[in-house]
């Protein structure tokens, strides 16, 4: 699998890339307001992948990036954290449904509803900003299983 580097590199370029025209496109069609928390919906959907990664799947532990990314924020979290995955680790088979666009992001949510309460909460409220949210995880999902793809048909060598 490419490593943790390239898939955030690649996160935060393509989430940039569809953040830009989701600005121009929303401020021009729902005006500013509406248009700003679909763009920042983006973004941060986008960048949780940094997080709710589809590797996810690793219920080994160390594999997965985000385990080690949250415990580097605080060591009980990720402790939690990695726990908490645990089972969604050994139910999917690594590259499986984790990996399939739409549904495996949909999958990881409802798994980690506990987690994003506080945006079910704003998605109760403002719910362009949640969808916004929805659609920039499944556009950095996507990237996350492109990249995945691509390393495998070069044999490994991302
Ligand atoms: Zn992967």
């Amino acid at each position: 699998m490419p490593g943790h580097k390239i898939h955030d590199t690649v996160t935060i370029v393509t989430t940039a890339a569809l953040a830009a025209p989701a600005w121009w496109v929303n401020y021009h069609m729902l005006g500013p307001v509406t248009g700003a928390a679909v763009t920042w919906g983006v973004i941060i959907g986008g960048l949780s992948n940094l997080y709710l990664t589809p590797d996810l799947d690793q219920a080994e532990g160390w594999g997965c990036y985000s385990f080690h990314r949250m415990r580097k924020l605080n060591p009980l979290l990720g402790a939690i954290w990695q726990g908490y995955w645990y089972k969604y680790g050994k139910m999917c088979k690594h590259r499986g449904l984790s990996h399939t666009p739409i549904v495996g992001t949909l999958g990881r949510v409802l798994y980690g509803l506990p987690w994003l309460l506080p945006l079910v909460l704003i998605a109760f409220l403002w719910w362009p900003f949640a969808a916004a949210w929805l659609v920039g995880l499944m556009w950095a999902d996507l990237w996350h299983t492109i990249m995945d793809g691509l390393d495998k048909a070069l044999g490994g060598r991302l």
